[in-house]
């Protein structure tokens, strides 16, 4: 068998991203560690908020799933160079802005109310469009974040499936800054586990190998690709 040797006289430096590089390592090393396929967990760079000669490279080397925030500033980033990319939602969604969602994003994954089940639902039928649906779980029961309660999940699950008849892929969490990750992963996988949901979308920059460790199917990371964002609170 011929081994192919990479000479790097032939690799153009913008075709190098050693930060994607170092993570897709973590990401692989942190799989094996608990007999996991590296290949079942997908990368979600988190894109939000940062300049585009920050993202540009990482596009340049074939990343194709990129995560954001917010509705609006996704379509202004996005909307020209979506073709071939996957691209998901991962902050709240307010049901005035479903309709754009539905229609921008593969993946949704701030699924986390009745209202805007029922909403996504009429958009779903309308646009005849679905985006795979992640329910997000506030495993911390913060009152700021996005999320339905633990103790309400099944419940909400069971209505998005029954009452509004939506085809669910997964769940997700956002960890509370300041605990232990693990035992909300943890959580999150044990809440899948008894509804049927495989995906796990958790883990972040901070915690992304633990996640990896506690089943997370896709890990959404921001600052360790892209470097900090500077703004406060996000
Ligand atoms: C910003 C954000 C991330 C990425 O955070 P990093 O710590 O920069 O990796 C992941 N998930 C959600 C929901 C986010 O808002």
């Amino acid at each position: 068998m011929a081994l192919v040797v990479a000479n790097p006289a032939h690799t153009s430096p913008a075709l190098t991203s050693p930060a994607l590089a170092a993570v897709r390592e973590r990401m692989a090393a942190a799989a094996r560690a608990v007999g996991r396929d590296p290949a079942e967990v997908t990368l979600v760079a988190v894109s939000k908020m940062q300049p585009w000669e920050n993202i540009e490279p990482i596009l340049a080397v074939g990343q194709t799933v990129f995560g954001e925030n917010r509705v609006q500033e996704a379509m202004e980033r996005w909307s020209e160079r979506a073709a071939g990319l996957e691209l998901r939602l991962i902050g709240p969604l307010q049901t005035n802005k479903a309709r754009e969602a539905v229609g921008f994003f593969q993946v949704i994954e701030s699924l986390d109310r009745p209202r805007l089940a029922k909403v996504l639902a009429e958009e779903i039928q309308r646009a005849g469009a679905a985006p795979r649906l992640y329910v997000q779980v506030n495993t911390g029961e913060e009152p700021q974040k996005a999320g339905v309660a633990p103790g309400d999940a099944d419940a909400f699950i069971a209505a998005c499936r029954g009452e509004y008849g939506l085809t669910l892929e997964g769940l997700m969490c956002v960890p509370p800054a300041e605990e232990e990750p693990a035992m909300h992963f943890a959580l999150l996988a044990k809440i899948g586990r008894r509804n049927g949901l495989s995906k796990l979308s958790m883990g972040m920059s901070g915690d992304f190998e633990t996640a990896i460790r506690f089943g997370a199917t896709s890990v959404r990371v921001g600052s360790a690709l892209f470097g900090q964002r500077d703004y406060p609170g996000a």
